[in-house]
This record gives structure tokens, C-alpha cells and sequence, in this order.
């Protein structure tokens, strides 16, 4: 069974040593020493800060935001993969709306910042989504298509497994807005059908997609597992300690359910 992911990206929040180390205190306590079995909880704070996540709860990893796509030289202000991996990061989400946005990132671009993760043996979790203008067109299909022909143009069927996709649509981000569990489970649908094409089936079920946006843990069900998502990727919820490890629970407890079903 596929685990479930929670990723938590913290963005360019917390804004000093003190406060990340009250955050953490916070998330220690209430994670206490509570284990997941089906659940990987995966928290990318800021570079800055990386080192003080060193020591996570049971059952959470640390990862990163971004990442430059070379190993070492002259690329001022870059952090490159072995740097991360050098620090204990597993994970890099790549590709996230806000950095095509403000850093202009492309779909090649991203591909190169997966590719590059893949070699240094860390997890890509790659972002991809359409507009709310692209939306209403009917253009939600293509638009992931076109992102995820170049992110898995020439990948071997084994370097695409490795990879974990974040389907945020950018008109959920940040606004309360979230997809109807029918729109999520198409999205899916689709997402399952089109690596079957360029893959197999066996590979696509392997490929995890997750759902981020406006993500809560009242809205769980519906945004996850109804739609089968294998997890959630949250913003301003990651920074309550609290909904983290709740949402882990409830992902926790619902696999379990799954398995008692058999
Ligand atoms: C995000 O930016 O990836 C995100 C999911 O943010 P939020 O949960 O705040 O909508």
C-alpha cells in the first residue's frame, strides 16, 4: 500500500532562530511519541533554518523548497543538491507555483531541478497546476499535460516512480477555495490514465499525487483520500503544529480502515 504523504512547506515564514525554535517545541509536543505505520510527514522550512529541523518528531522528514540544478561553482545566491543532501534533506519541492511566479521558473527548468534531485538521490515533489482562468476555459487537462510532458520526457520508468507530484491548483493556493472531491478524483483520473500511456499501469500507480491548496484538516477526506490522493501538500496550515500532526493522524487512521477492509 502506498503511503500517505503530509508535506508541510513552511515558505519564507518565521522570521527568527527563536521563533523556529518555539515552532519546533510546539510540534514536539504535540507529536509526542506517536508512530505512523502509512504516514510520512515531510516539513520544508526555509534554507536559513534547515539545520534546526535536524531533529523531527517519529515518522517526519525534512525537506527543502527548492534547489539550483548544479553541484558546485559560481552561482551566487544558489543552494545546490549536494549542499541539501550534505544537511540531511530527502525531499525538494520543486516547481512551486510562487517560483514560476516570482522566479520565473519553467516547465524546463523544472525538469532540470527534478533531474538533479533524482541524482543526488533526494525526492523531487514537483508542483503543477492550472490558473482559475485556465480552469474555466476547460483547459485544466492540458495545461498538466504540457507540465508533465516535459517533466517525464526520456525518464526511465524507475526515476519517474521516484518522483512525487503536488497537483495545486494555483486558484486554491492561499485563498479557501478548494476542487470539489469529483473535479480532484477526474484530475486523478486523468493523471493515473496519462502515465499509463507513457509509462504503465503498474508505474502509475506508483507515481503518488498529492493535493495542495487551501488544504485543512476538515477538509481532509474530501481533498484526499475521497479523490485518492495518496496525501496533502499545506501551506499556512503547515505553521500550526497542531494540524500537521493532526492530519497525519486522521491519514493514519484512515489506512488503517482501508486495511481492515482488506
Ligand atoms: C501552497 O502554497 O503550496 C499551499 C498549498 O498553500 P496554502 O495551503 O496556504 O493554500
Amino acid at each position: 500500500m502506498q503511503k500517505f504523504y503530509v508535506v508541510g512547506n513552511l515558505k519564507m515564514n518565521m522570521s527568527s532562530r527563536e521563533e523556529v525554535s518555539q515552532y519546533l517545541t510546539v510540534l514536539h509536543r504535540e507529536a509526542g511519541q506517536k508512530t505512523y505505520e502509512h504516514v510520512l510527514g515531510i516539513i520544508c522550512p526555509s534554507f536559513v533554518y534547515l539545520a534546526q529541523f535536524d531533529t523531527l518528531p517519529k515518522g517526519m522528514k525534512k525537506g527543502a523548497q527548492n534547489l539550483f540544478p548544479e553541484k558546485i561553482g559560481a552561482y551566487t545566491g544558489e543552494i545546490s543538491p549536494v549542499m541539501l543532501k550534505d544537511d540531511g534533506v530527502e525531499y525538494v519541492i520543486v516547481g512551486h507555483s510562487e517560483r514560476r511566479r516570482y522566479a520565473n521558473e519553467t516547465d524546463e527548468m523544472i525538469r532540470e531541478k527534478a533531474l538533479s534531485a533524482l541524482k543526488y538521490y533526494m525526492t523531487p515533489i514537483v508542483c503543477i497546476g492550472e490558473t482559475g482562468g485556465e480552469r474555466q476555459a476547460g483547459e485544466t487537462e492540458n495545461i498538466l499535460a504540457s507540465q508533465l510532458r516535459t517533466l517525464f520526457s526520456d525518464l526511465s520508468k524507475l526515476q519517474a516512480e521516484k518522483i512525487i507530484i503536488a497537483y495545486e491548483p494555483l486558484w486554491a493556493i492561499g485563498t479557501d477555495a478548494v476542487p470539489t472531491t469529483e473535479e480532484l478524483f477526474r484530475v486523478r483520473v486523468f493523471l493515473r490514465k496519462f502515465f499509463t500511456e507513457i509509462f504503465d499501469a503498474q508505474t502509475a500507480e506508483r507515481i503518488a499525487v498529492l493535493y495542495g491548496g487551501s488544504v485543512k484538516s476538515s477538509l481532509l477526506g474530501p481533498v484526499s483520500w475521497e479523490a485518492e490522493m495518496n496525501g496533502v501538500l499545506a501551506g499556512r496550515e503547515s505553521l500550526f503544529p497542531y494540524e500537521l500532526v493532526k492530519m497525519m493522524g486522521l491519514f493514519e487512521e484512515e489506512a488503517k480502515r482501508k486495511q481492515n477492509e482488506g
